[in-house]
């Protein structure tokens, strides 16, 4: 399937213990701003402090890996060329802001099904593409987070095996809530998440058994 395609972006840094945490990040209304379908690298702009709070966490060891459902692609809006060249853009401009290196991006571009349910395996809350990149990147989901501003990445994070925040910052509007919707926390800005990662998650050194789920 499509997925494959994504293969060669997923390479892990060699700096990068195996079997290191993740964090997981969703990108739109999370790490940018939403703009709805928008493949023009002039209309990025990143949340405040996101950069920062990134380079943070990668140098305590965690892996970096967008996760997104661009449904854009399966309705015909936007080619997945398009995607690519907002991605590079986004790439370069963490990196020269922040000297940020995403570990992975990896995206889902079908639609839901009739009810909005995923038709597939990798759209969020689905756990696809967590458990593709934990695969292929060597990371330890059970020490990994999932941040997004919807209550489907919350779920995924947890269908993943991971703890979940959620970025509370108006993305959510339906409020469908079950356990596995529930967020371990709840954060407004990059910097409040870094404070969290840091104590809760830990190094990855850190033992498998610090971070139990908090609430
Ligand atoms: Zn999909």
């Amino acid at each position: 399937m499509a997925l494959s395609a994504r293969l060669p972006a997923l390479r892990a840094r060699q700096s990068r213990r195996p079997w290191a945490p993740a964090l997981f990040l969703d990108k739109d209304g999370t790490l940018v701003e939403d703009v709805p379908y928008n493949v023009d690298p002039a209309r990025l702009r990143f949340m405040p402090g996101a950069g920062r709070t990134l380079a943070r966490l990668s140098s305590a060891g965690f892996a970096l890996v967008m996760i997104t459902n661009q449904s854009g692609i399966g309705r015909g809006l936007f080619t997945r060329d398009a995607f690519d060249r907002l991605e590079q853009a986004l790439r370069q401009r963490l990196r020269e802001s922040d000297g940020v290196e995403l570990d992975g991006v990896l995206l889902c571009p079908h639609l839901p099904n009739d009810a909005g349910a995923p038709a597939c395996h990798c759209r969020k809350p689905a756990a696809g593409l967590l458990l593709q990149a934990a695969t292929q990147l060597k990371l330890d989901l059970t020490r990994s987070w999932m941040v997004g501003d919807t209550l489907d990445d919350v779920e995924a994070g947890h269908r993943a095996g991971c703890r979940s925040l959620l970025f509370d910052c108006g993305g959510e509007t339906v409020w469908r809530m079950s356990p596995l919707r529930e967020p371990d926390h709840r954060v407004r800005q990059w910097s409040e998440l870094e404070a969290l990662l840091l104590a809760q998650g830990g190094p990855p050194q850190a033992s498998p058994a610090a971070g139990p789920r908090s609430d």
